[in-house]
């Protein structure tokens, strides 16, 4: 294929940096992320920002299906060139954010999610997935090389945070690979990695979602502070019913939120649930 930057430089395509855009071309890189992704002639992908389509393309060599949503219309004239004869790919050109996922869910079967992510919608996109997809397998996803400690850090460190709660609950998160901001065109200022999220196994059981979500905020709420004084704040309740609350979810007196496992908070968010602290289940 014709180097990327020729492409977008014969199409007069300029970079916007309000979306996103730094490109990958490698085709090692993109043969590993379609491979860790563990894509299939089987598989229905949904990327998020295909850009130019270089994964794009890699994806739809391997996969059933790619529908693709890019918020820029400008690259339609690239992508028409670089996906031209590739019958599998749907290229929506919206706004992620403004997809209805219920509706796009029902016109899907079980699917993966793959994609270099624009920095900027990273969490968001992410959290999406976590916490409404009904009929999502795995997400795949480059991000920022310290999001990606985010979401797969364990319970204690600084990287631990309301979102690993949220993505432990539904399923397992790994960094698969890191990657140099020197395979990105343009060129970022960090470098980043690929993270795949499965939501096959089980996740964590809790009574309602909404407690858990509750619980979680508030265990971050205010990471100075111990979880007591957060429950308090958070749920209104005294001192002593706080405590308890602590000592049943198996933490230490005077622990603060980031220490507890999701594990930990899941059970937390079932005794508050229980108590009535939160309304109506979700
Ligand atoms: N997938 C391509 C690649 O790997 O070379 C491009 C990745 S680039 C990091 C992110 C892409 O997402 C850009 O094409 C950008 O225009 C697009 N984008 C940014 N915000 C978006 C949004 N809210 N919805 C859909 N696409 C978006």
């Amino acid at each position: 294929m014709e180097e990327l930057r020729d492409i977008l430089a014969r199409h007069g395509f300029s970079f916007k940096k309000q979306f996103g855009q730094n490109f990958i071309s490698d085709t090692n890189l993109l043969r590993s992320i379609v491979a860790a992704a563990g894509v299939t002639e089987e598989s229905t992908v949904v990327e998020i920002g295909p850009g130019a389509g270089t994964l794009t393309r890699a994806l739809s060599e391997a996969a059933k299906r790619v529908v693709a949503f890019e918020i820029d219309v400008k690259l339609q004239p690239v992508l028409a060139e670089t996906l031209a004869g590739r019958e599998n790919v749907e290229v929506v050109f919206r706004d992620f954010a403004k997809v209805d996922l219920p509706a796009l869910e029902r016109g899907l079967g079980n699917y993966s999610v793959v994609a270099n992510l624009p920095y900027y919608v990273t969490t968001p996109v992410v959290m999406r997935f976590v916490e409404e997809a009904k009929k999502c397998d795995s997400l795949t996803v480059m991000v920022q090389e310290e999001v990606a400690e985010r979401f797969c850090a364990r319970a204690g460190t600084s990287e631990y945070g309301a979102v690993t709660a949220a993505i432990a609950r539904r399923g397992t998160c790994r960094i698969v690979k890191r990657v140099s901001r020197n395979l990105f065109y343009p060129r970022p200022n960090v470098d980043s990695a690929v993270v795949r999220i499965d939501f096959t196994g089980e996740g964590i059981a809790v009574k309602s979602e909404k407690a858990y979500r509750e619980t979680v905020r508030c265990a971050f709420l205010n990471r100075r502070k111990t979880l007591e004084n957060n429950l308090m704040q958070s749920f209104r309740i005294g001192r002593e019913e706080a405590a308890e609350l602590v000592r049943a979810a198996g933490a230490e007196e005077k622990a603060r939120g980031e220490t507890l496992s999701p594990e930990q908070l899941a059970l937390l968010s079932d005794l508050i649930f229980m108590r009535g602290l939160i309304a109506e289940n979700k």
